[in-house]
């Protein structure tokens, strides 16, 4: 076993050595430009990008024509949105969407509210769910999009997606979701799931990084999106730009890796998951998982640790890569947004870690992870003044504390 160990596949993931190997011709003898019409190197990088094209169509159930290459999952969420709230202007100037979203989305609607534009962020449930009823409440006639994503990047919680396809479709709403962390990893189907449009990225899911898709539906309804990127009229005009076809290609075979090992991968990553969680919950008290376990992406772990102190337990576990709520983590100073919304008080945000297990994780990586977890959280209860407080039975919501 070799340290540290790599658990942060929310993050990214290793491109699969198999993606490597078929994106290496596209790089020296396949190098032609995609949009070339007059030779061969045109038409094999060409066949190149349509057969990649094919690979995640299939993974989700569209067809190939519904598929737009971006430079990843931020982008195709900016042209998502920003390409639907322009295209259905005259239609109303309302989306809705859910305050645990990913910043490339909420920072696209954030952008767009100062252009005039209404956005209604609904809250959460504890689990970790968006309230259908309330949902159904927010829609009003002014409202053209819902974008609400598969798949949370932090707990993992996997919304009912096809209720909210159905709802929106009821009320002739557009439906876009950030299918990121979802799409590779459990089954998708955009018709099954009432899709409209749907972002997608080849390194969550091992293939490489700078790739993406948007999942745009054809037939029922015909969905249009205003060009965010002017150009040679690339990809039906909706995403110009020369095609990174090496990129494509890699996220191609990723899709169909993901689709052949999909039920697999989710059986094994399930039972590497729980055995973590069972391990670390039996023998440490005051652990909370975060978010819902019954709705939840089977490689998903998150939870807090109480009295504990959130960078001491990050340091403490150093040679293990995983991903924490804490504020130090990130560059804003503001504890996980995620979490908050669950209704987490900043201390159990602070000591919140998140487990992400993935295709190139060992069993022996997962008992390395647990035993460290545990002899770290217990150093660290040891040296607390809290925890001893907690263990002499003093209600520390009751304490009243002095600033000195
Ligand atoms: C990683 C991630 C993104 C951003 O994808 P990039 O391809 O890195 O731009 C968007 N949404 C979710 C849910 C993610 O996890």
């Amino acid at each position: 076993m070799k340290l540290p160990i790599y658990l942060d596949n929310h993050a990214t993931t290793m491109c699969d050595p198999r993606v490597v190997e078929a994106m290496l011709p596209y790089f020296s003898e396949s190098f032609g430009n995609a949009a070339s019409r007059n030779h061969s190197f045109g038409w094999i990088a060409e066949e190149g990008v349509e057969l990649a094209r094919k690979q995640i169509a299939d993974l989700i159930g569209a067809n190939t024509k519904e598929i737009v290459f971006t430079s990843g999952a931020t982008e195709s969420n900016n042209l998502a949105i920003k390409g639907v709230v322009e295209m259905y202007a005259e239609r109303g100037n309302h989306i809705i969407t859910a305050a645990t979203e990913h910043k490339a989305i909420l920072d696209t609607c954030k952008h767009l509210e100062k252009q005039g534009v209404r956005v209604t962020y609904l809250p959460l449930q504890g689990s970790g769910l968006v309230d259908l009823e309330m949902l159904r409440d927010a829609i009003t006639d002014k409202t053209i999009l819902v974008s609400i994503m598969y798949a949370n990047n932090e707990i993992g919680v996997i919304q009912n997606v096809s209720e909210i396809g159905r709802i929106c479709k009821e009320k002739s709403v557009l439906f876009h979701t950030d299918g990121v962390q979802a799409v590779g990893k459990i089954p998708v189907n955009v018709i099954k799931d009432n899709i409209d449009i749907m972002s997608m990225t080849a390194h969550k899911m091992y293939g490489p990084k700078g790739v993406g898709a948007l999942y745009v539906r054809r037939r029922n309804p015909r969905v249009q999106i205003s060009a965010q990127m002017d150009g040679g009229g690339h990809e039906r005009g909706m995403r110009s730009g020369t095609l990174n076809v090496p990129g494509i290609v890699g996220f191609g075979k990723a899709a169909e890796l993901c689709g052949q090992l999909m039920e697999s991968e989710m059986e094994k990553h399930r039972i590497m998951r729980d055995r973590l969680k069972v391990k670390l919950e039996t023998a440490l008290e005051e652990t909370y998982i975060n978010g819902t376990m019954d709705q939840r992406l089977p490689h998903n772990l998150n939870m807090s640790f109480a009295y504990v102190e959130g960078e001491s337990l990050l340091m403490g576990i150093n040679d293990i890569a995983v991903s924490s709520g804490s504020a130090c983590t990130s560059a804003t100073l503001e504890p996980s947004y995620v979490l908050k919304a669950l209704g987490l008080g900043d201390d159990l945000a602070h000591t919140s870690i998140r487990f992400g297990i993935g295709r190139f994780n060992t069993d022996e990586e997962i008992d390395y992870v647990a035993n460290k977890m545990i002899e770290v959280v217990n150093k660290l209860r040891e040296l607390s003044p809290l925890w001893e407080m907690f263990k002499d039975g003093v209600d520390l919501s009751k304490v009243e504390w002095t600033a000195h």
